[in-house]
């Protein structure tokens, strides 16, 4: 169950951290590595630091952008330091090792983690349903990458552990659309906006970010997913029909 759950790196640049990650991962039991666009591939020092997770870096898979790593995931969430400019739905470290184990039963999991230098895009964050932040010092709130993924995992296994002796009542379990299937959402509301004349194409300001982060606050379940396709191909439809009795 725990090999549903992946660990993302986004643009790492020390090949150090890789293999501290793929220790870390290990030790909690987690052995999905996926990396993103990394500076270098794992190299002499990664496998120096992994110890004796060298299988995990072996087998990591690695990826040019953060989309094409989860786009068969329902649930991702992004680790970050900071709160950006637009606040996100959060989760505590302890949250996201709960969430992340029940939903693992059902479907792939992404925890992404980011740069050692600038952390995660917004654009990136965009992509993740959940935000989770490691309360730490205020002044000084950044921690080592293998560390933060070290305690994330550490809240996995914890939970995995719980779920053992005292197993989540059986609720239905929901399906919900993956992430590729949000982004064709997104493209097609988008598009549906724009024939509207909602957004106009020159000034399209903020108003696509303030949706994501509307329908990533309501998690639409796959039945719900479904039903919103369906209203905007009807809208598209009846805008075509409207313009052919225009002409
Ligand atoms: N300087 C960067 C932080 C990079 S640390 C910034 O300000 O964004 C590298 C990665 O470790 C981060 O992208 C994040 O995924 C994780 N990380 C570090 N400290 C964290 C914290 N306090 N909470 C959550 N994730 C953290």
């Amino acid at each position: 169950m725990l090999d549903q759950i992946r660990i993302i790196l986004v643009g790492t640049t020390h090949t150090g951290n890789i293999g501290s990650v793929a220790r870390a991962m290990k030790t909690m039991g987690l052995s999905q590595l996926y990396l993103v666009a990394p500076k270098e591939l794992p190299d002499g020092q990664a496998y120096a630091l992994s110890a004796g997770a060298s299988d995990i870096l072996a087998n990591a898979k690695v990826f040019n952008t953060l989309q094409q790593a989860i786009t068969d995931c329902p649930l991702v969430i992004g680790s970050s330091a900071r709160s950006r400019t637009l606040s996100w739905p959060m989760l505590e470290p302890r949250e996201c090792g709960i969430q992340a184990v029940l939903e693992a039963a059902t479907h792939p999991v992404a925890l992404v983690f980011g740069r050692e230098s600038s952390g995660l895009s917004n654009d990136e964050l965009q992509l993740c349903n959940y935000h989770v932040c490691i309360a730490a010092n205020p002044e000084y709130s950044s921690l080592n990458l293998a560390m933060a993924v070290q305690i994330v995992c550490y809240e996995v296994r914890m939970a995995f552990l719980q779920q053992q002796v005292q197993p989540a009542i059986a609720e239905d379990e929901i399906a919900y659309p993956s992430n590729e299937q949000m982004l064709n959402f997104y493209q097609h509301l988008e598009q549906t906006l724009n024939d509207t004349g909602f957004i106009i194409k020159q000034h399209p300001g903020v108003v696509m970010t303030k949706l994501k982060r509307l329908f990533t606050r309501a998690r639409p379940e796959e039945a719900e997913y479904n039903i919103l396709r369906g209203i905007l191909t009807s809208v598209q439809r009846f805008g075509r029909k409207a313009q052919g009795e225009k002409e």
